[in-house]
């Protein structure tokens, strides 16, 4: 949550910062601001409610000349969206500027004891905290910038990453992490300040993550230096990424979000290359079979996630105890962390993370491996914090996702726990070899018949404006298409704000079924498995009491047609790949709704991507 970027360099540093603030604007986009140093030293700041289009506008006719500056996209925790909350925040001289994705915690103690020394706030924000409390300890220390920050950052409790810079300071950009991402990218001569790798990769594919607790200065003409908040001094290995900046675009498509729908034959294909060996139908994943022994003797699985990997999360639950016979609980980090939770030496704790950033999940994994859990992490983004902070894992591989509703890394997820459930069955021979072998074939050919249901795009889109002024939705689904059920609702709230529901089919009778009517659709997910009849039961409930249902169904099938109001349909699989299948139709019917409402698909209002606060 919330973009950070800064530029430090021969070039003008005002077109990539914007730049920059463009490509990071999915990670919160309620308004915006830019800091910049000209080269007689003079620090402004330029910063407004909005997106980043706004501050563009905002800063005609400024100056912006300056080859140093850092610019900030906000996703507000503390204060509302406005133009003086919004980054960057100057001290109380206006001789420093900063901008921070994070909460700083102790911030209204802090407050407080600036106050009773004559400090005087603008904003109703954390941030200010900070860039006060550096100017007080710098000038009671009578020190310069990077060890006031350093200085500062010991006196903080909470979650920050930060850039600083300092008028008349033209040469030096100070920045600091703590369960906040940060990213230095080298160029030549110049260096880029990232809260991701999605800013920097246009200019350079050489970046240094920075690690918590860990502060650098990042110099005009000089190697970073990096210390811990102790003063322990850093080196890092400087690492080579391979995303491309085509990943980075839309393509020709209106969205991000179709665009990532559309891509999920080859992500998923990405997902699985070299770790299903086609020839002898194998799979082979080497976070489980180095860790083997850790596996075989897991008296537990607990899985953590938030939000749609929690959907996730639930279809591996299915899938494990399918194939593993391994018993497997399911939690929401932000729950789990603050319980008391029972945790054993022996559990396997799987943490599922689109950025590999979600606050509450890298705490919960914490938690756990406190208590000597083996931590396996299913992340996208390649070094990110949980990939580190876990013993093992497997990347997901769809390259960047932008869309802020999650799509192709959800299909990832499933198709990572799918193989991960295999491979740990087939070790503790709870699943038949010729049982194996069938359900690896036909996960091969998933993405093929993804690439099927794609072409059903336009007949979603004429079925959307249908249901475009529909105020509830409720979406339906047993076994291994509950989670499907919730995902569907998910993504349709999440980009249309149209109030949805997900439920167990056979639970609507104990409550939800009060609400049907003709003006609630159903969407049932209604694919031949063994709960097929179950659903068709069902289905005829809703329509006993004039529902009106949309029932995604196989190609084939004749009875749920001849029931159910409108039919969607896919290709058969196995029941427990039908997540992969079915989830596709919601997703293209909840983003053609979301565009029939004029609602701004990849950045719907309130959220925001990766979300690094609690
Ligand atoms: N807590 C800060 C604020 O509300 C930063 C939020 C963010 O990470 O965007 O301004």
């Amino acid at each position: 949550m919330c973009g950070i970027v800064g530029y430090i360099g021969n070039q003008n540093a005002y077109p990539i910062l914007i730049k920059g603030l463009h490509r990071l604007e999915y990670r919160g986009y309620d308004s915006a601001g830019i800091a910049l140093t000209s080269q007689n030293g003079n620090l402004s700041i330029y910063k407004t409610k909005g997106r980043v289009a706004d501050l563009e506008e905002f800063c005609k006719n400024k100056d912006i000349s300056g080859t140093i500056g850092i610019a900030h996209t906000r996703w507000a925790t503390h204060g509302e969206p406005n133009n003086i909350n919004a980054h960057p925040h100057y001290s109380e001289s206006e001789n420093i500027a900063l901008i921070h994705n994070g909460i700083i915690e102790n911030y209204a103690v802090l407050k407080q004891q600036l106050i009773q020394n004559g400090y005087h706030f603008q904003s109703n924000t954390d941030t200010e905290v900070l860039v006060q409390l550096i100017e007080y300890i710098k000038i009671l220390n009578k020190t310069d910038l990077f060890h006031a920050v350093q200085l500062t950052l010991n006196e903080i409790i909470g979650a920050y990453a930060i850039a600083v810079i300092e008028k008349g300071k033209t040469d030096e950009i100070i920045v600091a992490r703590k369960s906040s991402p940060l990213v230095l990218g080298i160029g030549d001569d110049e260096y880029f300040i990232a809260s991701d790798a999605s800013p920097i990769i246009e200019y350079t594919n050489k970046v240094i993550y920075l690690e918590d607790e860990e502060i650098a200065l990042v110099s005009r003409n000089e190697k970073p230096k990096i210390v811990t908040v102790k003063n322990i001094e850093k080196t890092h290995e400087i690492i080579q990424l391979e995303m491309n900046l085509s990943q980075l675009e839309k393509g020709g498509y209106d969205h991000f979000m179709l665009k990532e729908i559309f891509e999920q034959p080859q992500t998923l294909r990405d997902c699985m290359r070299g770790r299903i060996d086609v020839s002898f139908n194998h799979v082979v994943l080497s976070g489980i079979i180095d860790h083997k022994e850790r596996f075989l003797n897991a008296r537990r699985i607990i899985i953590l996630a938030c939000g749609t990997s929690w959907h996730a999360g639930l279809v591996g639950k299915y899938l494990f105890e399918s194939f593993c016979k391994i018993p497997v609980e399911v939690e929401y980090s932000s729950e789990f962390r603050y319980r008391n939770p029972v945790i054993y030496q022996d559990d396997v704790v799987i943490a599922i993370s689109q950025s590999g950033e979600t606050a509450d999940t890298l705490a919960a994994i914490e938690l756990a491996r406190k208590s000597g859990a083996f931590i396996y992490g299913i992340c996208n983004v390649v070094g990110s914090s949980i990939a580190r902070n876990t013993h093992t894992g497997s990347y997901t591989h769809v390259g960047p996702e932008i869309g802020v509703a999650s799509t192709k890394a959800f299909t990832a997820q499933l198709v990572v726990l799918s193989m991960m459930s295999l491979c740990l069955g087939r070790e503790k021979r709870t699943i038949d070899e010729k049982r194996y072998r069938e359900l690896l074939k036909e996960l091969n050919h998933i993405p093929e018949k993804v690439e099927t249901i794609l072409k059903s795009n336009d007949s979603i889109n004429d079925l959307s404006k249908i249901f475009t002024y529909a105020h509830n939705f409720i979406y339906l689904g047993r076994g291994f298409n509950y989670p499907v059920a919730l995902e569907g609702a998910l993504k349709l709230k999440e980009i249309s704000y149209i109030h949805a529901e997900g439920y167990p089919a056979a639970e609507m009778k104990h409550g939800p079924i009060a609400l049907i009517d003709m003006e609630m659709p159903v969407v049932a997910i209604a694919t031949d498995n063994k709960m097929y009849d179950k659903v068709i039961s069902n289905i005829q409930e809703i329509k006993a009491r004039n529902g009106c249902v949309i029932a995604v169904v196989n190609e084939n099938d004749t009875i749920i047609k001849s029931i159910a109001d409108y039919v969607i349909e896919v290709p058969s699989t196995e029941d427990c790949f039908e997540p992969l299948l079915n989830i596709i139709p919601l997703q293209l019917l909840s983003y053609h709704i979301a565009v029939n409402k004029k609602r701004d698909v990849d950045m719907p209002r309130n959220l925001a991507k990766s979300v690094t606060v609690e």
